[in-house]
């Protein structure tokens, strides 16, 4: 598999969600939530090759840890530093953005964007460290809740969720991947060369000087292989059509990341928190086919053994679980 899911924190503590997209030209790194001893688990290098930060919401149990990204990173300026999360992102990261003092900045300069992703639309506010984060500038932004970025063989997709308040779920998609049939290749009397590099996306190929279509030649020599997926879900409540909703938009994902925060018995202290229990997990994965389910945000009312338990219960219904 072409993406990499590292949990990070301990199970009935804070978590985090490192995910590493690698094109085998190009590695990308995704940190999902930042709760707390999550960021410190990385390398100053690991954290400072991380390309978005992307919150499901902003109770601390999942921001306690930015705190440390921002303290390493601060004034990273090799590239945007992009933090996407639900309704208010761009407020909130602007107080934590000042609420430091900045006397001592000198000429560095970094840039962060950070985006707020509504029903339809994402709106976009930059705070520059040469201002001391003081000012929120409006940005232009083609971002959707459909599609919020691409970045080298891949998108990323943002799936609303309920928690009482907004919470955002997001799904990684790796673009499918051709390769090239060499048998047919031979057999069609065609001589390799620069144009099976661009065969995939050109309209017109240039071999041995000859232009040709290009699509009949894409039905024939390319083999598709389809791009790996996840889905990260966390603090959100789905029963019935919800459930159904979201099993569908994440249907046959490759790794489902999902909170799993109470035991089936504790149904109505899961509906009065807006989390989920064992059973509607383990009723989402079955319904959603993920290749393999992994919990996270275990409650910290229950003991090791009745996390165990909880796994066991998911693991009844859906054999392919692990936890952190
Ligand atoms: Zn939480
Ligand atoms: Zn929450």
């Amino acid at each position: 598999m072409a993406i990499e899911i590292r949990i990070l924190g301990t199970r009935g503590a804070d978590n985090a969600v490192l995910v590493t997209i690698n094109t085998g030209q190009h590695i990308s790194r995704l940190l999902m939530d930042c709760g707390e001893n999550t960021v410190s688990e990385l390398t100053l290098s690991e954290s400072g090759q991380i390309d978005h930060v992307l919150f499901s919401h902003f109770h601390m149990d999942h921001v306690a840890g930015f705190d440390v990204f921002f303290r390493r990173h601060y004034d990273r300026a090799d590239r945007l530093n992009h933090i996407w999360g639900p309704p208010g992102t761009g407020e909130i990261m602007g107080h934590r953005f000042r609420g430091f003092v900045w006397n001592l900045i000198g000429d560095r300069r970094s840039t962060w964007l950070s985006h707020d992703i509504g029903k339809e639309h994402v709106t976009t506010v930059r705070h520059e460290l040469a201002e001391a984060f003081a000012q929120a500038h409006a940005e232009e932004s083609n971002a959707a809740p459909g599609l919020l970025f691409q970045g080298p063989g891949y998108h990323v997709e943002a799936l609303a969720l309920s928690h009482g308040i907004a919470s955002i779920g997001y799904v990684v998609r790796e673009a499918d991947r051709f390769n090239v049939d060499t048998g047919k290749l031979k057999e069609l009397g065609l001589k390799p060369g620069p144009w099976l590099k661009t065969l995939a996306t050109d309209d017109t190929s240039l071999i041995d000087g000859i232009p040709y279509q290009a699509e009949p030649l894409r039905q024939a020599l390319l083999i598709r292989n389809p791009g790996d997926s996840m889905a990260f879900l966390t603090d959100f409540i789905a029963e019935g059509d919800e459930l159904n909703r979201i099993a569908e938009r994440i249907h046959g994902v490759g790794t489902l990341v999902c909170e799993c925060q109470y035991r089936a018995a504790d149904a109505e202290l899961a509906r009065r928190n807006f989390h989920m229990t064992t059973t509607w997990v383990a009723q989402l994965a079955e319904q959603a086919s993920p290749q393999r389910l992994l919990l996270t945000h275990f409650s910290e009312r229950y003991t090791p053994e009745e996390w165990d338990d909880m796994v066991a219960e998911v693991r009844a219904r859906f054999p392919n679980v692990q936890a952190v």
